[in-house]
């Protein structure tokens, strides 16, 4: 079984087609550390999880320490490069979802420091989504796609329903 777990649900951004849109997270059930070992995969959600950085990192050690549960990270952050890059370097897998065209040029000065610096980053899952809004969306995909992402030129979906092996519950400190 595969956890998704909602981290935080603020986010920088306000998608009008938002998949949260879709769940009333005030209900989805609370996951603590010692839920962690019934995971295979948690895959850490928000809002934007690197809203908090901080407290991301320690989630991220907390399931470290109690489970094996491989762990991916869903994130549309830009802001602090560098807080973006600790974080893919500490997680199994990312899908980095590019909504708007003033991610770009960030995204790339990350991709270009992990390639540098972290060569073994290719060999963990780095997935991107890019939605309509980013026009130069098929000049870049190359980029991506040399430096070992799988890209996918992606749209708004109009329902999200969760896959039959996954459960969504939310952290504890989710909505602080
Ligand atoms: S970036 Fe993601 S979490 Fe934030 S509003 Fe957009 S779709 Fe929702």
């Amino acid at each position: 079984m595969n956890l998704r777990l909602l981290v935080t649900d603020k986010c920088y951004y306000k998608c009008p087609k938002c998949a949260n849109k879709h769940y009333n997270l005030l209900k989805l059930p609370i996951c603590k550390k010692e839920d962690y070992s019934r995971y295979e995969s948690i895959c850490l959600t928000g809002g934007e999880p690197l809203f908090n950085a901080g407290r991301l990192y320690r989630i991220i050690k907390d399931i470290r320490e109690s489970s094996k549960a491989k762990i991916y990270l869903y994130t549309s952050y830009t802001l602090n490069i560098t807080s973006l890059i600790t974080a893919i370097t500490r997680v199994d897998g990312t899908t980095f979802s590019l909504h708007h065209q003033r991610d770009v040029i960030p995204l790339i000065k990350a991709n270009a420091v992990l390639q540098k610096n972290y060569p073994l980053i290719r060999q963990r899952s780095l997935r991107l989504k890019i939605f309509p809004e980013v026009s130069i969306a098929r000049k870049i995909t190359w980029m991506f796609i040399y430096t070992g992402w799988r890209v996918r030129i992606t749209q708004w979906l109009d329902e999200c329903p969760l896959p039959e092996n996954e459960v969504f519950m939310r952290h504890e400190d989710a909505f602080r």
